[in-house]
């Protein structure tokens, strides 16, 4: 008997008409926003949301970019949630969303997993382990899991602003007996994905593992792991008056958005921005 496993997002939802509310959660492929929507059953458009939450982490996920920025408008978010801006694209609907967080926050080891009856997948699994406990990323293992399954393994890396409260990127690494493949990854659709490649924005990695790569994909992927969490991520702020108008999370050292929430129409407009703090990574040069 397994417990049911906790949802990787959860969130909050109200119907504006008759004040009826749910919380919905993610899983089988679909963002916890639709969940909600399905629960309380009327107009989509009439629903207002809350920030979505990571429960094992109690971080804020930012509004998926492939989803449910398409299906829902910014308004129906509540001010100051954050947005997915992963491949970013003119012309969307934006929204905006805030948080309930009713679970408990995981502890525990990096990478929780199961038995994984696979030489390699295991090893790959001791491997990240190794190389997350040895050094100072601020990854916290909360924001580390794995799931394997089919002789497929996933693992997952939440890179997280814990000042801002805010998860801003998932890492994942798939190991197959084909192929090795990682990639910066939409948090709130890391787990929801079932194909790596639709999910990814950020620096691909894909490798074809044969019989003789595959002993060296856990070293492989543990030191690809490495170079992603030494990328610096700068968070770039827009003021107004004495509060914030704006802000954004990048990749420093590919211009990369990751996540914004406030006015997107200034966060279109890094150069603008009234001052950028690496938050994480190595310095600049
Ligand atoms: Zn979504």
């Amino acid at each position: 008997m397994s417990p049911e496993p906790q949802p990787s997002a959860i969130v909050g939802a109200v119907e504006i008409q008759d004040g009826t509310d749910a919380v919905g959660r993610s899983g089988g492929g679909r963002c916890a926003e639709q969940d909600a929507v399905d629960r309380l059953g009327g107009d989509p458009d009439l629903v207002l949301f809350s920030a979505a939450v990571r429960p094992r982490t109690g971080y804020e996920l930012p509004v998926c970019r492939a989803v449910c920025q398409v299906a829902y408008a910014r308004e129906q978010f509540d001010d100051g949630v954050a947005f997915d801006s992963f491949k970013r694209q003119r012309g969307r609907r934006y929204a905006d969303a805030a948080a309930e967080q009713p679970f408990e926050q995981a502890d525990g080891q990096w990478f929780d997993a199961g038995d994984i009856d696979d030489m390699a997948a295991a090893a790959t699994v001791v491997a990240l382990r190794a190389e997350l406990s040895e050094r100072r990323s601020g990854v916290e293992p909360a924001g580390t899991r794995c799931h394997y399954a089919d002789g497929w393994l996933r693992a997952y890396v939440d890179i997280c602003d814990p000042a801002a409260n805010l998860t801003l990127a998932t890492i994942r690494i798939d190991l197959t007996d084909r192929w090795l493949t990682a990639g910066w990854c939409s948090a709130t659709r890391a787990e929801l994905d079932d194909d790596l490649s639709d999910a990814l924005g950020g620096d691909l990695f894909v490798e074809q593992a044969d019989k003789v790569a595959r002993v060296r994909a856990p070293e492989r992927a543990a030191q690809w792991l490495v170079r992603q969490l030494d990328r610096p991520v700068v968070r770039l702020d827009w003021r107004h008056g004495d509060g914030v108008a704006a802000q954004a999370w990048m990749l420093a050292d590919s211009d990369r958005m990751l996540v914004e929430r406030g006015d997107w129409q200034l966060s279109e407009r890094p150069d603008s921005r009234d001052a950028a703090t690496l938050v994480r990574g190595a310095k600049l040069a």
